[in-house]
């Protein structure tokens, strides 16, 4: 994994350049008159319990947007992504490093705003981490005060495949670095997972007590650090996966990125 753009490739074919960061300044002006997407990957640098890598949000979310972009070449490109998220819940267990919400607001609301502001007119935020939908959905109503013109769309990943996730089972609590985002990980790549370590964390709703219970509680919404969870920061167990069960996700994930980017290709 890399947070470098990929090159031309040995063939020198400037025109199948998918990523943003490895345009010039004159071909991201060409590009800009063309009406492309923007793809920005999201993620967060935090815990993932002992198996998975700090960078596995921003990992899954620069895979998926690069995909999605192979699929529109000429069409869409992937933004250089924001490794750091909104991850105070994860503060307890060593390697996290959160922003605050209202600074992660700022960064993407100014990222769109120059972009906005230079001409481009479609972006798609590719999200990783659930901790930071609410910051986005604050962004996507500031820029309708502001740029109402400008399409600022926003997207979670693993709740897109709903049918491979089932179809792989998981338990009755799933959720972060759970079953299907330790699959994601094995599908990108199984080297990036550390597979001796994976263990299970929390598994059924009676192991839950007080906040932590309520907070899973279908109604009013409130959140809970993750330490009232489970001592090793995991909702579910890793440890039934495969690579392509995994691959399978990411591929419904894509699936349904591509059908909704070129819906947005044709505003
Ligand atoms: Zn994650």
């Amino acid at each position: 994994m890399t947070f470098l753009p990929p090159t031309a490739g040995c063939s020198g074919d400037r025109d199948a350049i998918t990523s943003y960061g490895a345009l010039t300044s004159p071909e991201s002006h060409t590009a800009q008159g063309e009406g492309r997407l923007l793809l920005l990957p999201v993620g967060a640098v935090e815990q993932h319990g002992d198996g998975l890598p700090l960078a596995t949000d921003v990992i899954r979310a620069e895979h998926v947007a690069q995909r999605v972009a192979q699929n529109f070449v000429g069409r869409a490109l992937v933004m250089p992504a924001i490794p750091y998220g909104v991850s105070p819940h994860h503060a307890s267990l060593p390697g996290t490093v959160t922003l605050p919400p209202a600074l992660f607001i700022q960064i993407i609301e100014t990222i769109a705003v120059c972009l906005s502001e230079s001409g481009w007119t479609r972006i798609l935020v590719i999200n990783g981490h659930g901790g930071n939908n609410g910051a986005l959905s604050v962004v996507q109503q500031s820029l309708l005060a502001t740029h109402p013109d400008l399409i600022f769309a926003w997207s979670p990943l693993t709740s897109l495949a709903p049918n491979a996730n089932s179809r792989m089972g998981r338990s009755e609590i799933s959720g972060h670095s759970g079953e299907s985002e330790t699959a994601q990980m094995l599908g990108i790549d199984p080297g990036l997972v550390d597979q001796k370590s994976l263990r299970a964390g929390v598994t059924a709703l009676d192991q839950l007590t007080g906040r932590a219970r309520l907070s899973r509680a279908t109604g009013p919404n409130i959140a809970v650090t993750f330490d009232k969870y489970a001592p090793n920061g995991v909702l579910g167990d890793p440890t039934t996966v495969t690579a392509a069960e995994g691959q399978e996700i990411l591929d419904e994930i894509v699936e349904c990125l591509t059908d909704y980017a070129a819906a947005l290709l044709a505003l």
